[in-house]
């Protein structure tokens, strides 16, 4: 059996710096690294419908979006194939079939389904879809039999709730489906990067985000703006570097050598952090030096997508080969799903002739 990934984003807003830290990133990495024989990046554009679904004007303007920020970033569609969810119908039908096989206190267990309907104030009034949104991603991840989910940590709970569908299935029916390993990055700054505000999660829901496309202008306003600790308010005072997002995100970007070239007064992070705790190093001076950090790192990305947004119609024809490709996996999938589960009449022979059997015979039916 094959290693395949599949992982994907909700075109709900432009990619942000939490994405490419928590999955964008690694994605790229596994896309090069040679050891994965096929990858699946898919814009979970249905999946987004279902906290959005009087909004489909924002879905379909970022799906553009979200792919010119994959292309940017290095995803090669020679190599990964880059879909849109809502083209491929097999994803609604395996869904459909899986909801039998997962209760509702099951879902209602779920961590960050039920972080995000707080989140969204949806309260009593939870669409569906949006509560079952867990499934359709089982569905996702098990067309493409993925061995390998590159996801941040919010999405540890999906991928639980996928292998038990999947253990499910194959206990109840047949052997066909392939329980899936999320795959999280190594560097814990990494694993759920905070908002500038100093919210727990960088969300485009929040609006907290610096994002991947973010001029360079604006990258330098929104970290000079960044929360920090709000007891240091004297450069003498002692600060907080646990939990601090300024902190947190050199954690995830700053590179040894960073320090040398940007940052000379220190051989490391650590030494910074010693002396901002200690008391006695400015918030400007560290966010001046993150900027630096953040700009090296988002300015030849900035670059590539101006290169690809000369040719847009490109784009939308990648995504269109990319998603007749992704179908013909996923159809295939389907029916051995539906062979399974003896829901494949037209093309069981044996089903046939014995059902006219039982009639020529008159064979009470059991
Ligand atoms: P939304 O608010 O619409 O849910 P989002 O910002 O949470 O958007 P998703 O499209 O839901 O983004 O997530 C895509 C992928 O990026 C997932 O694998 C998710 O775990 C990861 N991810 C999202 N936000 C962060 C973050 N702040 N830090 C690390 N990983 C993240
Ligand atoms: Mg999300």
């Amino acid at each position: 059996m094959g290693k395949i990934i599949l992982t994907g984003d909700r075109p709900t807003g432009k990619l942000h710096v939490g994405h490419y830290v928590g999955s964008l990133k690694h994605r790229i990495k596994l896309q090069n690294s040679g050891d994965y024989d096929e990858t699946f990046i898919m814009i979970a554009d249905a999946q987004a419908l279902t906290d959005n679904a009087d909004n489909p004007e924002k879905v379909r303007q970022n799906i553009i979006e979200v792919a010119l920020d994959y292309l940017s970033c290095g995803l090669d569609p020679d190599i990964s194939t880059l879909f849109i969810q809502s083209q491929i119908p097999e994803l609604c039908e395996l869904s459909f079939y899986y909801m039998n096989l997962v209760t509702v206190s099951r879902l209602q267990r779920n961590p960050t389904v039920k972080s995000e309907i707080q989140m969204r104030n949806f309260e009593t009034s939870i669409p569906v879809g949006f509560f079952t949104y867990p499934i359709s991603q089982a569905a996702d991840i098990t067309a493409f039999k993925a061995t390998t989910v590159p996801v941040g940590e919010d999405q540890l709970p999906m991928i639980e709730q996928t292998k038990e569908i999947v253990r499910r299935f194959n206990s109840v029916y047949d052997e066909v489906l392939v329980e899936p390993d999320s795959l999280l990055p190594d560097n814990k700054a990494c694993l759920r990067l905070p908002g500038i505000d100093g919210k727990a999660k960088m969300s485009k829901s929040l609006n907290n985000c610096i994002y991947l496309s973010d001029p360079e202008d604006e990258v330098k306003k929104k970290i000079m703006g960044m929360y920090t600790d709000p007891n240091h308010i004297h450069v003498d005072d002692p600060g907080q570097v646990e939990g601090n997002p300024v902190f947190v995100y050199l954690d995830a970007f700053s590179k040894p050598e960073h320090f040398a070239e940007y940052f000379p007064d220190y051989q490391c992070l650590d030494e910074v952090k010693e002396h901002y705790s200690r008391g006695g190093l400015g918030d400007i001076k560290i966010k001046k030096f993150l900027n630096t950090v953040l700009q090296e790192e988002l300015s030849p990305i900035r670059a590539r997508r101006k290169e690809f947004e000369k040719d847009i119609p490109a784009i939308y024809e990648i995504l269109k080969k990319g998603s007749q490709k992704a179908e013909a996996v996923a159809a295939q999938t389907l029916s051995e799903v539906k062979r399974a589960m003896k829901i494949n009449y037209f093309e069981d022979q044996d089903l046939i002739q014995a059902q006219a059997k039982r009639f020529l015979e008159n064979i009470p039916s059991k």
